[in-house]
């Protein structure tokens, strides 16, 4: 049997869209202050992207399920994607399989490196050797096919950042999710790479840091604006958009009135803490239903 005939279940589940640092307060209240961490209910799957502050909720509620298994991609060792990794719950309990996937960048060539790199004295008061999870650590190319046995598929590409950054694409069912959290437009070749790598795909969650006008001040920093995000997907044929990596400082206020005039451009959201994304039968939930989905499991 074909996966696209095999296919029960492909959920994705936002538990951190803030970019760059985690915010706190009431006016971030509604769509959240975690970074970076989206969670693939594929089957009876579980495979994570990114490592944000968001990963910590994920992983104490991840231990209240069954798997016991989960498969972890790191998309770049940029702080806001890897700082909850030392606190994923899943990593501590030795009945847990946690497999963690990295491409490598300059300074981690490797997952190992990554670990090492801020999983140690002064930064923290342990090092991994405290993991009791049945860990494997796995290479993930920047360019290609992500070798896992699954009944789905996993490709990546570069995505134009400081010091690289891995786009993860994620096909099953006859479906797709496109996830390119930190990249910057360049009306060129890494523009025309981003819109082959995301062409079709019904759901892409892409950087959405600045405003237009915010972002001529910060060429080189490496994340877009939500308007030329939009652009994007629209002429990559992408069903609906996920506005993603909003910036600290950015208020649910400022944040309703992009996904306002985004809505004008093409389907989008701006993506919340809790959001549960169900690409087999459904789409985007409304209100209290986004984060009790996203509690459910
Ligand atoms: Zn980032
Ligand atoms: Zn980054």
């Amino acid at each position: 049997m074909k996966a696209s005939e095999a296919a029960q279940r492909f959920d994705v589940v936002s538990w951190g869209a803030r970019g760059t640092l985690p915010s706190t307060g009431e006016d971030f209240n509604l769509h959240g202050g975690a970074t970076c961490c989206v969670e693939l209910r594929l089957d009876d799957r579980i495979v994570v992207l990114d490592a944000g502050s968001g990963i910590v909720d994920l992983g104490q509620n991840l231990v209240r399920r069954d798997p016991c298994s989960v498969d972890l991609l790191i998309s770049h060792a940029h702080l806001d994607h890897v700082i909850g990794l030392p606190f994923f719950e899943p990593l501590f309990r030795p009945d847990w399989q946690v497999t963690l996937w990295f491409a490598g960048v300059e300074g981690a060539p490797d997952s190992q490196a990554l670990l090492d790199t801020f999983i140690r004295p002064p930064t923290l008061p342990f090092t991994s050797a405290e993991f009791t999870c049945q860990l494997a650590l796995r290479q993930i190319p920047r360019n290609g096919q992500v070798e896992i046995d699954a009944p789905f598929q996993i490709s990546t590409a570069p995505l134009n950042h400081p010091g690289g950054n891995t786009g993860l694409r994620i096909d099953h069912g006859g479906r797709s999710f496109a996830y390119c959290s930190d990249y910057e437009p360049d009306d060129g070749p890494s523009d025309a790479t981003l819109r082959t790598f995301i062409a079709g795909a019904d759901l892409a969650f892409l950087d959405s840091t600045y405003t237009p006008d915010e972002r001529p001040a910060y060429r080189g920093f490496g994340h877009a604006d939500w308007l030329t995000s939009c652009n994007i997907a629209r002429s990559a044929g992408v069903g609906s958009l996920g506005l993603f990596h909003h910036a600290p400082q950015r208020q649910d206020a400022e944040l309703l009135a992009i996904a306002k005039a985004a809505g004008a451009t093409m389907p989008s959201h701006a993506v919340r803490q809790g959001d549960c994304v169900d690409l087999l039968t459904g789409g985007w939930p409304s209100g209290r239903e986004r984060l009790r989905k996203a509690q459910d499991g």
